[in-house]
């Protein structure tokens, strides 16, 4: 009798064997409803047996196979295999979790009744390629018939977007689809919607998590099926089965976004590649400011470079970009010279932007007198003061308590808050311009979409003066009436124990930068600093990209970082402190025999040592080559999960970008 091999969302590296009388190969890839344990759990039938290495008896039958949504195919599941190998996380876990959420549900599939349709958009012409848009256009076209990872390095503004499009329709006219990954859709309903007008009559989905389950699923199965030409999708998307893939486009390829903090810990930028040679199709990353990983491909051979160097449209200037020299204790607050510029943008009502880089600070309470700081219980975390809410909140496990009135070591009455966050900002701005229209944007609050979409068109329609916000305002917006960006609180990231930390904040810089003047009229950018000789300052003044890529690997060189080695961590937490750092020092012990050049280090605490009530820990594995971490890795992952007691929660993050 046939036996189905399924695969279920577990932390388990097994499939589970079940009676099933109609089954045949060609079930394989599709979802099953089965019995476990006294429950039924959904799964992802793997393969089609006639033997099991258990006896039949022992065997239970499925309950159902669906066969109403068509199963994964080879290349689907060749990619999860990858996955599952590489990360060294259980196939189970990793199949369920590629499917939208709710085609995981027990409850069986059905279609909505009513599709929401897409709101008609005005078609708008092409314009006519830049000379270097067109070579970059044609120098892909040239090698369509295989594997050809592509680096398009653009400044900001300089017409990327336009080469993917022209890539997309030339794709689609030859029948092929087009995935396009990029960092944050659902918050930036531009990219979209440009999309949709520069493709007309294209059958286009995206592919966000701002979907309700059953929208995701509809446009899922519409890749699935090929209806959908192309699909425009966040991180998750690099999974979406897509049957007749003929290009993969990464925009913003250095974006942190493309890698997931938890559970499978993948890069989607690196899947897309991934996913590009099993398939033998081209791959094209885009960015101003790539990841030093990918510069460095390039430099190594294994990318093709194509550069765009001027910005699309004639007259349209690079912004000057100003630093405004200030101490070490007012970096973060705004100096003469911010306010002055802000001051005469006012007068001629144009449009300013300050720019808040909260990265690793954040305003907290503090006590001058016992220097008490607002410390959260359950986390090594600081408290952030929320002023609206008037509430001390843990951005980290969410506790919240209100804000206390006196310290509660000294009992002082006069709290300070330290720090600069935009709240904060937003309050000097309003004492300084009373009349000014100020409007602040942070992920407190901008959570939803629609509410985004309303911001931007108050924006948009010039009903603002100045704009407060994190990087999330930068990312990918375009506000053609900004002529002024002021950055705060940049200097911290210059000397972070985090060797990627001057990586992102030059990226952020540019991103920035790029806000100020994207039309005719040129911006200006204004970057407090009370370190303005260093180098990385240097290169962004010049518009320098590879300058500064090149001294930036020079120096992970030296220092033996990535890309010239490849990491690994082990990440433990749990309640019990003392179970924890016995598995820690038994997993140390437990490596397997190594080649030389394979790097363990000590177990130590992560920036974040608690979490949530949990002690953690982790470890460091560098190695010089690829290979050999994998094989390092899987001997060592059979002996930690032999080692692990239940009390400790464990997990390997091949590739950390956060440390
Ligand atoms: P990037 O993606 O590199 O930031 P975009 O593709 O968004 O750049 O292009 C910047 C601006 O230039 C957009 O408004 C776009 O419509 C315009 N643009 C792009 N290519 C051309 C071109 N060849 N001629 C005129 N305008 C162009
Ligand atoms: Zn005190
Ligand atoms: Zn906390």
């Amino acid at each position: 009798m046939p036996i189905v091999q399924v695969a279920f969302d577990l932390p388990l590296d097994r499939l589970f064997d079940y009676l099933a009388p109609e089954a045949s190969a060609a079930d394989v890839g599709l979802r099953t409803l089965a019995p476990f344990g006294s429950g039924q759990k959904v799964g992802v039938i793997l393969s089609v047996v006639s033997e099991s290495r258990w006896p039949e008896e022992q065997l239970r039958p499925v309950t159902a196979i669906w066969r109403d949504t068509p199963p994964l195919s080879q290349a689907d599941l060749k990619l999860l295999h990858f996955c599952s190998t590489y990360y060294h996380h259980p196939l189970g876990a990793v199949t369920l979790n590629a499917l939208p959420p709710g085609l995981r549900r027990i409850k069986g599939w059905s279609p909505p009744r009513r599709r929401r349709k897409c709101a008609e958009v005005e078609p708008v012409a092409a314009p006519t390629l830049t000379s270097e848009q067109q070579a970059a256009v044609a120098s892909v076209l040239s090698g369509m018939d295989g594997f050809q990872p592509v680096l398009l390095h653009g400044i900001t503004g300089s017409g990327k977007t336009e080469v993917y499009l022209r890539l997309i329709e030339q794709q689609v006219a030859a029948g092929r689809q087009v995935l396009v990954l990029a960092p944050e859709i659902s918050l930036t309903p531009q990219l979209e919607q440009r999309f949709r007008q520069r493709l007309p009559g294209i059958s286009m989905v995206s592919m966000h998590s701002g979907l309700g389950e059953k929208e995701r699923a509809v446009r899922w199965l519409e890749a699935q099926n090929g209806e959908a030409a192309v699909v425009l999708g966040t991180r998750s998307a690099i999974f979406c089965p897509m049957p007749r893939l003929g290009l993969i486009v990464v925009d913003e390829e250095h974006d942190g976004s493309y890698k997931q903090q938890e559970g499978l810990r993948y890069s989607a930028r690196d899947l897309a590649l991934v996913r590009a040679q099993q398939l033998q199709i081209p791959a094209v990353l885009g960015s101003a400011t790539p990841a030093l990983e990918s510069w460095w491909n390039v430099q190594a051979g294994r990318y093709r470079l194509l550069s765009l160097s001027d910005r699309a449209i004639s007259g349209a200037r690079l912004p000057s970009i100003r630093l405004v020299e200030t101490s070490a204790a007012q970096a973060q607050d705004m100096s003469p010279v911010v306010l002055e510029a802000l001051a005469s943008r006012l007068a001629r009502k144009e449009q300013s932007l300050v720019f808040v880089n909260r990265r690793g600070y954040a305003p907290v309470l503090f006590c001058p007198q016992c220097r008490w700081i607002s410390g959260c219980s359950r986390c090594s975390a600081r408290m952030v003061v929320h002023l609206r809410r008037h509430e001390l909140r843990c951005h980290h496990c969410g506790l919240k308590h209100p804000i206390p009135q006196r310290c509660p070591d000294c009992g002082n009455t006069h709290l300070e808050t330290l720090g600069s966050g935009t709240q904060k900002i937003e309050a000097a701005l309003h004492s300084h311009f009373p009349s000014a229209r100020i409007l602040r944007l942070d992920s407190d609050t901008l959570t939803r979409r629609e509410a985004w979409e309303e911001t931007l068109k108050t924006i948009h329609a010039g009903e603002v003066d100045i704009l407060v916000g994190t990087q999330l305002l930068v990312k990918g917006h375009d506000f053609p009436r900004i002529t002024l960006v002021a950055a705060l609180g940049v200097d911290q990231a210059l000397y972070s124990s985090d060797f990627r930390s001057s990586e992102r904040l030059f990226a952020q810089l540019v991103q920035v930068a790029g806000r100020a003047g994207r039309a005719a009229d040129s911006g200006e950018v204004l970057i407090q600093t009370a370190f303005p000789g260093h180098p990385l300052f240097q290169s962004l003044l010049a518009h320098d990209y590879p300058g500064f890529a090149q001294r930036e690997l020079e120096e992970r060189r030296l220092t033996g970082f990535p890309p010239f080695a490849y990491q690994a961590l082990l990440r433990a937490s749990s309640e019990n402190p003392a179970a924890l750092e016995k598995f820690m020092q038994e997993a140390v012990e437990a490596t397997p025999p190594r080649q030389h050049g394979l790097e363990i280090y000590d177990p130590v605490p992560p920036p974040l040592a608690r979490l949530a009530g949990k002690a953690r820990l982790q470890l460091l594995v560098q190695a010089p080559h690829r290979a050999q971490l994998q094989e390092f890795l899987s001997a060592w992952e059979a002996r930690l999960h032999a080692l692990a007691p239940r009390s400790v929660q464990w997990s390997l993050d091949v590739d950390p970008t956060e440390l």
